[in-house]
């Protein structure tokens, strides 16, 4: 491990300050489960760390105004077990249930959640494997090698990477937002708009300048969190990376009619991934097999596989069928 000064900041403003003292090389250290990982790795190698897990206003979880209100310093499993995240937000919750084990989800935190980064194995494989996330310039393993895991949306010719978390693709359902602060400024930035796809430049994976911090995530209240839910398809049933994934929210009318729909895809793109034109098809119909099965359809209409992944467009139809026909269940009872 490389040398790095360490700050420990013990409000947002020190934070932001600490960011902005180490340079462009400075990271946030929150709930420790990834950076420390890649350090040692030696993917990240930072010369100044901020950690921000003592900032007390970080950790507050607010539910009773009109919107969700999550610290970014919060608890992954906190928010999980939240009562009424639990009971009117199943998609949100079960995000944060199936992502990680339950030892790494009472450590890490719902915003460093959202900005981990790949597990594309030779991102984090070393300098004998080409990436150009890791090392710009030097050329991507995965495009020509196993892309099982890859993404079917989203990728360029420079990295194929699969965005790894599960949260951020509920949060994309419910048009979530998060708070950040920087030196100059508050701003407000929608999950949509929080990550990038690679294009030319892997290496930038969202939004943030290096000097912000993410300091609240804000959801909307919505019906649709009744009748909602977070579908992971993996290799193993536990501690594992989506295959693909689907979170979903309905209403439906008294008649039985979807007046409001909600889909958006994990596992298999570069950033989490809304898909509108599934979510169109639905409006005004039933919800049935069939029905669930063409939005499916829809979503996966663009998919472009590689190598070995294209067996992962029929599993992810089956998911966002499966998906909704849950979130269908809950919507109506
Ligand atoms: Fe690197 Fe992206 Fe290629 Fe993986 S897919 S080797 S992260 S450039």
């Amino acid at each position: 491990m490389r040398p790095f000064t360490y700050t420990a900041a013990r409000t947002v403003d020190q934070a932001v300050e600490a960011l902005a003292d180490g340079g462009p090389g400075a990271k946030v250290l929150a709930g420790g489960t990834t950076l420390y990982d890649l350090m040692k790795l030696r993917v990240e190698n930072p010369r100044a760390v901020v950690d921000i897990s003592r900032i007390a206003e970080l950790t507050e979880i607010d539910v009773s105004g009109p919107e969700l209100r999550f610290g970014a310093g919060a608890r992954m499993a906190d928010v999980a077990d939240h009562p009424t995240v639990r009971r009117d937000y199943q998609a949100l919750s079960e995000s944060l249930w199936r992502a990680a084990s339950q030892q790494l989800r009472n450590m890490a935190t719902v915003g460093g959640n959202l900005l981990q980064r790949t597990r594309c194995s030779y991102f984090r494989g070393g300098p004998a494997f080409p990436c150009n996330k890791r090392e710009p310039g030097s050329g991507c393993s995965a495009i020509d090698g196993i892309d099982r895991h890859h993404a079917l949306f989203g990728g360029s010719d420079a990295c194929i990477a699969t965005y790894p978390g599960d949260w951020a693709i509920a949060l994309l359902a419910f048009d979530a937002m998060v708070d950040v602060v920087g030196p100059a400024a508050r701003r407000t930035i929608p999950v949509a708009d929080l990550h990038r796809e690679p294009g030319s430049t892997p290496q930038r994976e969202h939004n943030l300048a290096p000097d912000e911090v993410i300091v609240r995530i804000r959801v909307p209240k919505t019906r649709a969190g009744r009748g909602s839910t977070y579908l992971k398809i993996r290799d193993r049933e536990s501690y594992a990376f989506a295959l693909a994934s689907a979170a979903v929210g309905l209403t439906v009318s008294r008649r039985g009619r979807i007046e409001e729909c909600r889909v958006a895809l994990g596992g298999v793109a570069t950033r989490p991934w809304r898909v509108p034109a599934a979510e169109h098809t639905l409006i005004g119909e039933r919800l049935t097999e069939d029905t669930a099965r063409r939005a499916g359809e829809v979503a996966f209409a663009g998919a472009r596989a590689g190598h070995h992944n294209g067996f992962r467009i029929e599993l992810g139809i089956r998911t966002v069928t499966e998906a909704l026909m849950i979130a269908g269940t809950r919507a109506t009872r």
